[in-house]
């Protein structure tokens, strides 16, 4: 059987100040399988972003449970939850969130140096190799295309060898051309290393390729296919 890699239960938060505050995320349920990949849909506002960053301990939650590899997250301290991040979640965002002033190897590598790796620069070549850029290890995020910098951006998030990688509209700021190429170079690598994929897009097409689709509404999940699958219904 299938191993849980994300176990969210009954996911509450909520942001913002007191007088101007958003209950974003309202009891998420969601159980993710080791080796899944995960399309996540909805509109503008929905919670999905929101979602992602608990996923990656970057939001805490205000209730509920989050845990991931069977560790729970609630109960680790800030270092310990940035020691879990490095290790087990791979981080993709729509624009990049490069380092400006660092080349394209310095910016795989300075977070594997972090981790205490200790032959992060040979791992963040082979890494930027892997993504195509083997000739651009020296340039600066300035000097590459969108679509360059969202390579070192997927080289940066594998180089740490993830069990799960998250992807938040990893193809919104491209073109359609190159916004395919990263996408088939995120399922390629998904693939190749059987990583489990959570992957935010407001394109249906993109989500489609997931191996199942979950629909976000007002920080709710209003439809999950995975519940089609097993015969039960959606929000039951
Ligand atoms: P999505 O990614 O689906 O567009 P988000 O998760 O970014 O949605 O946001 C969900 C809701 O939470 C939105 O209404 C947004 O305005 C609100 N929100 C997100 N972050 C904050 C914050 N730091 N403070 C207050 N409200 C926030
Ligand atoms: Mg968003």
């Amino acid at each position: 059987m299938a191993k849980t890699i994300v176990e969210l239960k009954k996911a509450d938060l909520t942001l913002g100040s007191a007088a101007a505050s958003v209950h974003v995320l309202k009891g998420v349920d969601l159980t993710v399988f080791e080796g899944e990949s995960v399309g996540i849909l909805g509109p503008s506002g929905s919670g999905k972003s929101t979602l992602l960053m608990v996923l990656a301990g970057l939001e805490r939650l205000d209730g509920g449970d989050i845990l991931i590899r069977d560790t729970g997250l609630n109960g680790l301290s800030e270092d310990a939850l940035a020691d879990f991040r490095g290790r087990n979640v791979g981080i993709i965002f729509q624009s990049f969130h490069l380092i400006a002033n660092m080349t394209a190897l310095e910016n795989v590598a300075v977070p594997l140096e972090l981790a205490n790796v200790g032959n992060a620069f040979e791992i963040a070549r082979r890494e930027l190799e892997a993504v195509g850029l083997g000739e651009r290890l020296n340039h600066y995020p300035g000097q590459l295309s969108g679509g360059e910098q969202q390579r070192v951006a997927i080289a940066r998030a594998l180089a740490p060898a993830p069990g799960l990688l998250i992807a938040d509209e990893p193809t919104g700021n491209l073109d359609a051309e190159t916004g395919r190429q990263i996408a088939d170079l995120i399922f390629a690598s998904q693939a190749e290393r059987g990583s489990t994929l959570l992957l935010v897009t407001h394109d249906a097409a993109l989500a489609a390729r997931c191996s199942r689709q979950v629909h976000m509404r007002s920080g709710t999940i209003e439809n999950d296919s995975a519940d089609l699958h097993l015969g039960r219904t959606a929000n039951a």
